[in-house]
């Protein structure tokens, strides 16, 4: 029987009252459960942070009865799952490699004692044989994969031993897997069910928007502290409320928590580098607000749980969209409103390039490298960037985002300036996220891109444009007839038109082995645009230009 599109039946009802505590059931919740019950199919659901997503995978064994599996990458957030469960006599643990007393435990398993387990994904591979004892004797009802974008080489976070869970769906052919995260493109879910050998997997997506979050961003000033407190309220140097600032390296954080001390605001630090029981202890002094602020490495991330974040800084690029996104997740759950701020510079690129130029694979390289870009893109743009994300994240131009007036810094001064209905303010309006035509300078950068022969970096070819008898410059290029073609507009003018020309990719550049540089050079679109602009054809080449255009 088909049995889509049906409420709930009362036993149902019954039963997430008695364990869990609620009296009904999310949309989306119900439909994954009743997948999971009654049709038996595999499922890849992308949900929102805070939407309930341990429901949809703890609720079918409890009903049943049988065992559900969940493999997660996380020991302490299923610690902590295994515990919230016994509080409510839902029997339930976590197995792992140090499991002691495995025998006691392995019987009360496969007496089904447990409704639900907790695997590491590393684990799993290597209890195969006790999964499948266990679905022939008590039955596995699902195999849930938490964070399943680690899956996927095209995320952000990608995790070898998920991979292998492939063999896995092969193991256990008749038992529906269901594979969840918060945070995953269209091409990212592809690949979640391709490696995981999912059979027509029923896809689920709940909205990726984030009405409550102010979205906004600005270059680093070059002083922390004169940055930090333009995020604070006027006069009081102080947050409006908890705050976590995130910062790409160790380093970072050390040098943003002394500015933070010097301003009297309470902070602690959390990175990699520290013990645990420092870590556990800027943790809890965080949730019980003892400190204001957490100034972290990325390493403070999965399972925080703090309802009442209201500002999350990033003091330094962060790595992608994706990332961006999970990051700026953690504030404002309770669903007030919150600011997600970052800060960056042009530099902050170059390094996140640099780090990218051994990756092995060309394909795997240039699809980490344009994860860079679009996030570069993201930072300096006049578009909405609420409306930028949702792009990104669903892969396609999203028009009916209501409300978007106070959703980030563009739209703000968009409103701003509207009400003012100045000339100049107008003007300064009809260029904020729209495209402009920039054939001509598009023109005359590729020239001077190509004349260099693909030997240097972007800055060359600025040098060349703006007529500079740099050292470094080839004598021969100076009596060139494009030399100094670009006096027309300011050097700083042209390194922010060369970064959009390059995440458009009318460039490409190429690292330097052993250094922060790169070379660039013609991509095979820039070639093509400019020799058509050359045959006199007088193509356009529209953009949308960024904050420093
Ligand atoms: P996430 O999707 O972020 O993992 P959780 O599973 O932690 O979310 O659930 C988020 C919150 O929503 C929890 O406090 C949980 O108790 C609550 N919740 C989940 N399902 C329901 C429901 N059907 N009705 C009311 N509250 C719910």
């Amino acid at each position: 029987i088909n049995t889509d599109g049906l409420p709930p039946a009362q036993e149902y009802i019954d039963v997430l009252r008695q364990y869990f505590g609620h009296n009904r059931f999310r949309p989306l919740q119900w439909k994954i459960i009743n997948t999971i019950i009654n049709e038996k199919k595999d499922q890849c659901c992308v949900m929102a942070t805070g939407y309930g997503k341990s429901l949809c995978y703890q609720f079918a064994s409890v009903y049943t009865g049988r065992t559900t599996v969940v493999i997660s990458p996380l020991i302490s957030l299923m610690e902590d799952q295994v515990m919230a469960l016994s509080v409510v006599n839902i029997e339930a643990c976590f197995l792992g490699s140090a499991q002691r007393q495995m025998g006691v435990v392995r019987q009360k398993l496969l007496a089904g004692g447990y409704r639900v387990i907790y695997l590491t994904p590393e684990f799993a591979r290597s209890a195969s044989d006790l999964l499948v004892q266990l679905e022939k004797s008590v039955g596995i009802d699902l195999v849930a994969i938490d964070e399943a974008h680690c899956v996927s080489q095209w995320g952000h976070d990608f995790r070898a031993a998920y991979r292998q869970l492939g063999s896995l769906r092969k193991l256990l052919p008749k038992v529906p897997f269901l594979a969840v995260t918060a945070t995953a493109t269209p091409e990212v879910r592809r690949d979640i069910c391709k490696s995981l050998h999912m059979k027509d997997a029923v896809q689920w997506t709940t909205s990726f928007d984030r009405p409550n979050l102010f979205l906004s961003s600005t270059m680093k000033s070059g002083n922390i502290g004169k940055d930090l407190q333009s995020q604070m309220a006027r006069g009081a140097n102080q947050f409006d409320g908890p705050t976590i600032i995130y910062c790409p390296t160790k380093k970072a954080t050390e040098d943003v928590a002394k500015v933070l001390e010097l301003l009297d605001v309470s902070c602690a630090i959390y990175h990699a580098g520290l013990s645990i029981e420092r870590r556990t202890n800027a943790h809890r002094q965080f949730i019980e607000d003892k400190i204001q602020v957490i100034v972290a490495t990325v390493a403070f991330g999965m399972g925080i749980d703090k309802p009442d974040v209201r500002r999350i800084i990033h003091y330094g690029a962060p790595k992608d969209t994706e990332s961006y996104y999970q990051e700026i997740g953690r504030a404002g759950r309770d669903g007030a409103p919150s600011v997600c701020h970052a800060f960056y510079s042009p530099a902050d690129f170059s390094v996140n390039r640099f780090l990218l130029k051994d990756i092995k694979s060309e394909q795997f390289r240039q699809h980490k490298m344009d994860m860079l870009s679009k996030m570069e893109q993201y930072l300096s743009t006049t578009r909405c960037r609420r409306r930028a994300i949702l792009e990104y994240l669903e892969d396609k131009e999203v028009n009916d985002v209501g409300g978007t007036d106070n959703c980030c810094d563009n739209c703000a001064r968009r409103l701003k300036l509207a009400k003012q209905g100045s000339r100049s303010g107008l003007d300064q309006l009809d260029k904020m996220g729209e495209t402009i035509d920039y054939s001509k300078e598009a023109k005359d950068l590729l020239t001077a891109v190509a004349s260099l022969d693909g030997n240097f970096g972007i800055n060359m070819s600025i040098l060349f444009l703006r007529g500079s008898m740099n050292q470094k410059m080839p004598r021969y290029l100076t009596s060139h007839e494009n030399f100094g073609c670009g006096k027309y507009r300011a050097e700083k003018w042209w390194k922010a038109f060369g970064r959009v020309m390059l995440s458009e990719k009318y460039l490409k550049d190429q690292p330097i082995p052993r250094s922060f540089g790169s070379t660039v050079d013609l991509s095979a679109k820039g070639r093509n645009w400019l020799n058509s602009s050359r045959s006199g054809k007088n193509p356009e080449l529209k953009l949308v230009p960024n904050q420093e255009m």
